[in-house]
């Protein structure tokens, strides 16, 4: 059993990438003498995606990015949210586009997120992006699981010969994030809600990244000691007194002195989201750049 279980703060490794980004960011600007722009567009008035949306248009504010936040509402027609991407596409300050999901019922995301050119694809979900990741060739890989690989990588966590297990299998956490690990070395099992005994396969990995979206779903006894654990999850849950907090997928109070590492929920894979978001809209800036594109 581990004595002492270590947090792995990725609110405070965002924090010390956004201040090298914001280094970053200025010399990109005095080599090119324009800012890298991310477009974001928010679709009807889901308060979740409100929160969001801000969060991402403070967090380009703080690193020089600039912001071109656009709100239509649930009332558009994919035919128009098609053309509003065509437009950005074509648009030479914008080097990144974001398409805040969920979009309102009647909306095809698959169709509105694979109108985003991929070279202006940040979150690095076009079907052009996931295809380059899965070759080894990735432009950017999607934010969260890039920044699960970037908090391991700050706590100098070596993936490599590690037996690890991802919990999830969406395109836009689980998959990638296992092909992230596979990238370094880990041999990766993928979990999902058919697997049978979860128990027994996540019991035996060095390493589990739980992206299963379901509020504390695993404990101490679904980790052996010592093992590393990255809660992806995030839920809002009622508390005492009507009051809200929020949580993971893993019940984080039964793995301190049980798991060798832990995510926080908050202030864990959140935070490091944003970052990614952020640092993979420099990425496309240099590429179009020098690409002249
Ligand atoms: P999805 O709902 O798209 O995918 C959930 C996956 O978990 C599915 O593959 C599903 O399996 C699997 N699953 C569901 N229940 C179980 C179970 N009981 N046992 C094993 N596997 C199960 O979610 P996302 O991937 O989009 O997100 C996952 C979580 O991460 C959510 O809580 C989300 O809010 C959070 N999230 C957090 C982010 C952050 O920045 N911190 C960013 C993105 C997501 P199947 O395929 O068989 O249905």
């Amino acid at each position: 059993m581990s004595k002492t279980t270590a947090i792995l703060d990725g609110k405070l490794v965002a924090q010390a990438r956004r201040a090298a980004l914001g280094e970053k960011v200025s010399l990109f600007r005095r080599a090119y003498s324009r800012s890298p722009g991310l477009a974001v567009v928010r679709v009807g008035s889901d308060p979740a995606s409100e929160i969001y949306v801000r969060h991402k248009v403070e967090a380009c504010e703080s690193a020089g990015i600039k912001s071109f936040h656009i709100e239509k509402p649930a009332t558009i027609s994919q035919e128009e949210l098609e053309k509003l991407i065509d437009e950005l596409n074509a648009n030479p300050d914008v080097d990144g586009i974001l398409v805040q999901l969920p979009l309102p019922k009647g909306l095809n995301e698959t169709k509105a997120t694979e109108r985003i050119l991929p070279s202006k694809d940040p979150d690095g979900l076009t079907s052009g992006n996931l295809g380059l990741l899965l070759a080894g060739r990735a432009r950017v890989a999607p934010c969260t699981p890039l920044g699960v690989m970037k908090i391991l990588e700050h706590y100098k966590i070596d993936v490599e010969g590690l037996s690890a297990v991802v919990v999830g299998r969406s395109n836009i956490v689980g998959k990638p994030m296992a092909q992230l690990l596979l990238e370094s070395n880990a041999t990766v099992t993928i979990a999902h809600s058919k697997t049978k005994n979860l128990r027994d396969v996540t019991r035996a990995a060095d390493l589990v990244v739980v992206a299963a979206g379901k509020p504390r779903l695993l404990g101490k006894d679904d980790f052996k000691p010592g093992a590393i654990v990255i809660d992806v999850g995030i839920h809002r849950v009622a508390h005492d007194g009507g009051k809200s907090k929020l949580c993971g997928d893993v019940r984080s109070e039964e793995l301190l002195g049980h798991a060798k590492a832990l995510t926080p929920v908050p202030g864990g894979v959140g935070p490091m989201t944003i970052q990614m978001l952020l640092e993979n809209t420099l990425t496309l800036s240099e590429l179009r750049q020098k690409r002249n594109i």
